[in-house]
């Protein structure tokens, strides 16, 4: 089995700030290519051979992720499209508009975008990184910026696959996802915009990993962070039991004031909080392309303020830091 995605990638990268990132990357990825853990891996790859090769008339990412219209393609494709993409369920993170075909994801990951948007430098030019992207719905989003480049690391191997599928109908060479988590990106210290949203408070140790994020930016490059929240002064973290709003894996929600404090003792600067927004079960819910739970069944059917372990309810904050 051969990917040539990854060897774009480095083809990409050779000229580049990030060159050095060939010193370790191919191994990397050689490695996970030889232990292809997933049992459905093969399926998958399978299934993204078998996308139709459209005439995508129309690229949309400004405003929300269309590529192509219904009137591109006959019945029959589209018919064939959705029987493709149904085969990549559970989606969670988008929406995405391929050839009219509307993949309603359990989150609406624009609403988020829509948040952290207005705060952040401009994208133009830059180099970019979304540290745990999922299947790369932001990434499309700061595509339309014109970056150099916008690379996504994410050890979801479903998430990678959903997002070659969506490439496959803008195969565009300045966006990649990669198949590595945090842990093994080494100190890069070349990036100038790093965005990481929704993965602090899955990370066992948040202060290492606040290290990490900043160990890949350029002097001067800005951190977008973006995590659950509790209210409280500098001082207050809370810690589930065990779940979190049936969320496995939640460690450390501090509050903005702790979280800052975090961000200024690993050394960023111009620390600013520039939203904190509750989820809704408009913004998180089940769909025809994410049938199980979702949020609704996770909070307290008498009281929305809770989750149903008796938590507060997830409240999200979006932080801007400076490195
Ligand atoms: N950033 C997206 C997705 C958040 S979901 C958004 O805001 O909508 C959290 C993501 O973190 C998942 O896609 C998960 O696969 C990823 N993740 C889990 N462990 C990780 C690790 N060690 N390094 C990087 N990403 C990780």
């Amino acid at each position: 089995m051969s990917f040539p995605w990854f060897k774009d990638f480095y083809q990409q990268i050779a000229h580049s700030p990030l060159s050095h990132w060939l010193e370790v990357l191919p191994a990397q990825l050689a490695e996970w290519q030889r232990q292809q853990l997933h049992g459905d891996f093969v399926k998958w790859l399978k299934l993204i051979n078998l996308l139709p090769n459209t005439t995508v008339s129309s690229i949309e990412l400004a405003e929300k992720v269309e590529l192509g219209q219904a009137s591109d393609i006959d019945e029959r494709t589209r018919k064939q499209l959705i029987g493709l993409f149904k085969q990549f369920m559970p989606w969670r993170k988008g929406p995405f508009y391929i050839h009219g075909i509307h993949i309603d994801t359990e989150w609406r990951s624009d609403w988020k975008w829509d948040r952290v948007k207005p705060h952040i430098q401009s994208l133009k030019n830059r180099h970019v990184l979304d540290v745990g992207c999922g299947s790369g719905y932001h990434m499309w989003r700061v595509l339309a910026e014109d970056p150099q480049l916008v690379v996504g690391a994410d050890p979801s191997q479903l998430f990678l696959m959903q997002f070659q599928a969506i490439k496959h109908f803008n195969p565009d060479p300045r966006i990649h996802l990669l198949p590595i988590g945090v842990e093994q990106l080494p100190d890069l210290k070349a990036f100038d915009t790093v965005f990481s949203m929704g993965v602090l408070y899955h990370r066992k140790s948040p202060i290492d990993f606040l290290y990490q994020l900043k160990n890949q930016l350029r002097k001067g490059g800005e951190l977008v962070l973006e995590t659950l929240v509790v209210e409280g002064d500098e001082q207050t973290v809370f810690m589930p039991h065990d779940r979190y709003a049936q969320m496995r894996n939640v460690w450390y929600l501090p509050s903005t004031r702790a979280l800052t404090l975090w961000l200024e003792r690993v050394g960023f600067s111009n620390i600013k909080v520039v939203d904190m927004a509750l989820t809704t079960s408009e913004e998180q819910r089940k769909t025809q392309w994410m049938e199980s739970l979702s949020l609704a069944d996770f909070l307290d059917p008498d009281d929305s303020s809770r989750t149903i372990e008796g938590y507060p309810a997830p409240l999200r904050a979006v932080l801007i830091a400076e490195r």
